[in-house]
């Protein structure tokens, strides 16, 4: 009997989902390719809206050679119809359908549709790819809430894909890499800003030098970003943190104050800096929620993997930043890792390792960085003493600081769980996901896999819906559009709910090597 060609689901188009989801087309999947964003790219790849008409996108545009490689593997793809893209579509969980047991698992991704989402499709798969990257970790400060508070990432957005700035006059602040491309794309994009406010200890960075010192691109890549603050003037103000926005209807000026090395506030170091915008983060984390929905092993926050990327739920694999922070070249370089892992063992095999030594050798190279950078950007150890009882933790569900302190010493709370269900911290519409780690710091616990059901909330006529066979139609009345495979700078996108898909048969397989991190030599910024 010969059986068709096993289908991929590949959950998320950022850098390591493009890579994943060209590496298993290359070799004779069917990939069907879902984001929730309109358009593929991700964080990264992030590009102006083309209804804005932007005259030069390139400019904001990081590592763009990559990407036209990507673009134009997966123009081809959707040409020949061996990849179908499926953007605007959130999906909120993924279930296994097959046989328990039974040797060809099966699973059905269920994903609501466009923006008002009140409508969802499914998608049947052999095998799933959870490349779903991470989002940004916020503390909170007396003020954060006020309008003109902004995420470091949420600055970066609104620039690469609004071509807006949020503010005139502008501070960045927190700590991590990530504050590095903000501050320099907002000063290069005309705003002011009037300080780079970094809680890190620019000697721990020395301290890490050994390790760090072996991905010499990144250096480059630092010491770019430092001539670029200097070039526009930009005072960097280190082993400082924001500790408190001030502002009546919005913001007027923040507080920064000095860190001793024990990472508390040195008393009498404060000094107030007038701005009209506040763009701040203090890290990533990575997003976990439907391989948490079904059952995937993880470590600390992030989804546990093995040599060859999958997860230890049979034929579901993960990529990128869901299985732990480290950046574009790691996540391509895991993505192409996984679709070749999925397209040998869909058909038996084990993957060959001599065409994957060298992304092989890109990951580990890239992971140990990663956990350089990660050993020496942190928080400041004591920021929960700078958060008074009236700052608001739970913006969803307006739960202040007190009343979480009030359940762990008053009431007994022990962890997140009791915390919440006394409270109400996390039961709002984001399900905790910004104010998880500021309910964890101040109940004094660990933060652990949020286990959430859903992985995004559920109009409850789709739920009662799930599983009948009118849901069983991807991408029914959504928008069928050619692929624009004409400019290079532009891969291929679609509108609204949109569902590109092309015309072609399985069989024609463009060896493009369009996602192999091997050719990552040209992508330097
Ligand atoms: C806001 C932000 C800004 C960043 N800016 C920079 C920068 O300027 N420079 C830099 O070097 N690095 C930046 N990074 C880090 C960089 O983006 C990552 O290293 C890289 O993009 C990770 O790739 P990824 O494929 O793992 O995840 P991502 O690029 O995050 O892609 C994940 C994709 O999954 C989709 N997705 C998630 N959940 C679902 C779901 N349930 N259903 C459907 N789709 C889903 C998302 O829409 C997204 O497109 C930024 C990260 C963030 C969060």
């Amino acid at each position: 009997m010969t059986e068709g060609p096993r289908r991929l689901a590949v959950i998320g188009a950022g850098p390591a989902g493009l890579a994943a989801c060209l590496a298993a087309a290359e070799h004779g999947v069917r990939v069907t390719l879902i984001d929730a964003a309109p358009s593929v790219g991700g964080q990264f790849y992030r590009r102006p809206a083309s209804g804005l008409g932007a005259r030069r996108p390139h400019v904001l545009h990081h590592h763009r050679r990559a990407w036209q490689r990507l673009g134009r593997g997966l123009a081809a793809h959707l040409e020949a119809g061996t990849v179908e893209q499926l953007t605007d579509h959130h999906v909120w969980t993924v279930e296994r359908t097959g046989t328990t047991g039974a040797a060809r698992p099966e699973f059905t991704v269920h994903a609501l549709v466009g923006p008002l989402q009140e409508r969802s499709v499914a998608v049947r798969a052999d095998a799933v790819l959870l490349a779903t990257g991470g989002y940004e970790k916020v503390l909170p400060f007396p003020g954060w809430t006020l309008p003109g508070v902004v995420t470091a990432g949420g600055a970066q957005a609104m620039l690469k894909g609004g071509l807006v700035v949020p503010g005139r006059r502008v501070v960045v602040a927190g700590s991590g890499p990530l504050l590095l491309p903000v501050a320099t794309g907002l000063a290069a994009a005309g705003a002011e800003v009037a300080a780079l406010v970094e809680s890190l200890d620019p000697g721990r960075l020395l301290r890490g030098a050994g390790a760090l010192a072996a991905e010499p691109g990144k250096i480059a890549e630092g010491v770019s970003y430092a001539a670029r603050l200097l070039r526009h003037r930009v005072p960097f103000v280190p082993r400082h943190t924001v500790v408190e926005a001030h502002g009546e209807e919005r913001l007027e000026a923040v507080t920064v104050a000095a860190l001793g090395p024990e990472g508390r506030v040195r008393p009498g170091t404060g000094r107030r800096i007038t701005c009209d915008a506040l763009a701040v983060g203090h890290g990533m984390v990575p997003h976990t929620d439907l391989a948490e929905a079904l059952g995937c092993r993880a470590d600390a926050t992030k989804v546990h993997v093995d040599d060859e990327q999958r997860t230890d739920v049979p034929a579901v694999w993960a990529a990128g930043e869901t299985t732990g922070i480290g950046g574009v070249v790691l996540s391509l370089a895991e993505g192409h890792l996984a679709g070749r892992s999925v397209a040998a063992r869909l058909r038996g095999l084990e993957p060959d390792p001599r065409p994957a030594a060298r992304a092989v050798r890109i990951r580990a190279r890239a992971r140990s960085f990663a956990a350089a950078l990660d050993a020496v950007y942190a928080p400041p150890a004591h920021w929960v003493e700078q958060v008074t009882d009236e700052t608001v933790v739970c913006r969803c569900e307006e739960v202040t600081a007190g009343r979480v302190r009030e359940a762990v010493t008053g009431l007994g709370a022990g962890d997140v769980r009791t915390v919440k269900l006394l409270t109400r911290a996390g039961m709002g519409w984001c399900q905790g996901r910004m104010c998880e780690p500021a309910v964890a710091g101040l109940a004094g616990c660990e933060q652990t896999p949020a286990r959430r059901l859903l992985a995004r909330p559920v109009p409850l006529g789709v739920l009662a819906e799930a599983g009948s066979e009118d849901d069983r139609s991807p991408g029914t009345g959504a928008i069928d559009r050619p692929p624009e495979t004409g400019a290079a700078d532009r891969p291929p996108e679609t509108g609204a709910a949109g569902r590109t898909r092309g015309a072609g048969t399985a069989d024609r397989t463009p060896g493009t090597g369009a996602a192999d991190p091997t050719r990552e030599a040209d992508t330097a910024p």
